[in-house]
């Protein structure tokens, strides 16, 4: 789960990490409001779940109150394109609006999960304020990595060797493995899964600062951290993920042509594997579950049809603790209720109750494609997809 930049910055706050003062805005008036009350200089920023948008004009440093004025204008409201919103970009709707800081240095700080070794990984650089990826691919010896063994948390020499090699000094110093202590404190407590500082600074005052925040939390733990529902900026989201959040649906959109009605998570990913060896592209992940009902079935069914890339639909469920049968049965009632679906759709259904499965789909009067085995499926409905005459 993503959250907002003014968002992070207020849980940072709480966890003693510096940050610029700020207010979120939803009007543009109270832009100019704060920074008759607060002073300048500010700095105007679009409040999106996307990084990079300093360079596409999203954030504004404003020496005076008209120059904040018209940037909250400018911003407010713009479709932002960075490189993280793909080119359809992302409606401004909130603002951050900052004190400015007296930058001094821009250097990076990130935590993330570091799945191969199974812990959290500091990644840091002096190289801020720029794509840490660009960072890493051209100058890698300007990375600084260290791990974190989970039985002890973050050692106190480990907090300082990363301040040391960011070139800190003085109170900088101090402040910096404060810092890098506190965020490893919010990191384990919030149950974060990343939390990235591009730029973490350093001001002429002296002090080290978060400039920027970006927070992911692990939706696994979900349950035992209520409050981050709160956090939640549903049209932030895409529409047919929050629709299929609602239906406890796993479902993810992807960029391809074949809409992917899978029960397993494994299956659900060999399937999208096939379609790319057949050429051609998912336009879905999508795990029913093991237990789905016909009414979860004609949910998930809805869902993927309301996909406008979809040109073909690949059903492919086996049968185990889910019976053939009733996924049939859940796909003909979904189709009726539709009505007039165009696409056309491949089934391929083993296992538990498959015969009686089969029969159901032969029988419903439907355009269906029925297909023999997994690597058949595939490839009739990656064919139909791109419109080959294989099929
Ligand atoms: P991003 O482009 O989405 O990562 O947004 P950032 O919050 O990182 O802002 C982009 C850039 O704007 C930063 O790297 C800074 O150089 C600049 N910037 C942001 N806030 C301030 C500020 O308070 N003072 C000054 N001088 N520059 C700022
Ligand atoms: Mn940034």
């Amino acid at each position: 789960m993503k959250i907002h930049e003014y968002q992070a910055k207020e849980i940072f706050a709480r966890y003693g990490i510096p940050v610029p003062e700020g207010q979120m805005v939803t009007e543009v008036g109270d832009v100019k409001r704060f920074f008759e009350e607060k002073g300048g200089p500010v700095v105007v920023k679009a409040q999106i779940h996307a990084g990079g948008r300093g360079k596409g004009g999203g954030v504004k440093f404003s020496p005076t109150v008209e120059v904040a004025e018209q940037a909250a204008k400018d911003i407010m409201g713009m479709t932002l394109v960075t490189h993280q919103t793909g080119p359809e970009g992302k409606l401004v709707q909130r603002l951050l609006v900052e004190k400015a800081a007296n930058i001094e240095t821009e250097m990076y700080l990130g935590f993330v999960m570091d799945r191969e070794t199974s812990r959290v990984a500091i990644i840091a650089s002096t190289e801020g304020g720029v794509e840490i990826e660009k960072v890493a691919a051209e100058t890698p010896e300007k990375i600084i990595k260290i791990w974190i063994d989970p039985a002890v948390g973050l050692m106190p020499f480990q907090a300082r060797e990363v301040c040391f090699k960011l070139g800190l000094e003085g109170t900088a110093f101090k402040g910096g493995v404060k810092m890098l202590q506190n965020l490893y404190r919010m990191f384990t407590e919030e149950d974060a899964s990343m939390a990235e500082i591009n730029p973490m600074i350093v001001t002429k005052e002296g002090e080290a600062m978060a400039l920027d925040a970006k927070v992911n939390f692990d939706d696994n733990a979900g349950f035992r951290q209520k409050h981050h529902a709160e956090l939640r900026d549903i049209s932030e989201e895409d529409p047919l993920e929050v629709e299929a959040s609602k239906f406890d649906l796993n479902y993810i959109k992807l960029d391809g042509k074949v809409g992917c009605m899978v029960n397993g998570a494994g299956l659900a990913m060999a399937t999208m594997d096939l379609i790319k060896q057949c050429g051609s592209e998912p336009a879905n992940f999508l795990d029913v579950g093991g237990s789905a009902s016909a009414e979860g079935v004609e949910n998930a069914f809805r869902i993927l049809m309301s996909d406008k890339d979809v040109k073909c639909v690949l059903i492919n469920i086996f049968g185990g603790i889910v019976r053939c049968d009733k996924v049939a049965n859940g796909v003909v009632e979904a189709i009726r209720n539709i009505g007039n679906v165009e696409v056309p759709i491949v089934v391929r259904l083993e296992g538990t109750n498959a015969k009686e499965g089969l029969e159901i789909i032969n029988n419903s009067g439907l355009n269906f494609h029925t297909a023999q085995g997994f690597a058949d499926a595939a490839k009739k409905a990656a064919d139909l997809a791109e419109g080959r005459g294989g099929a």
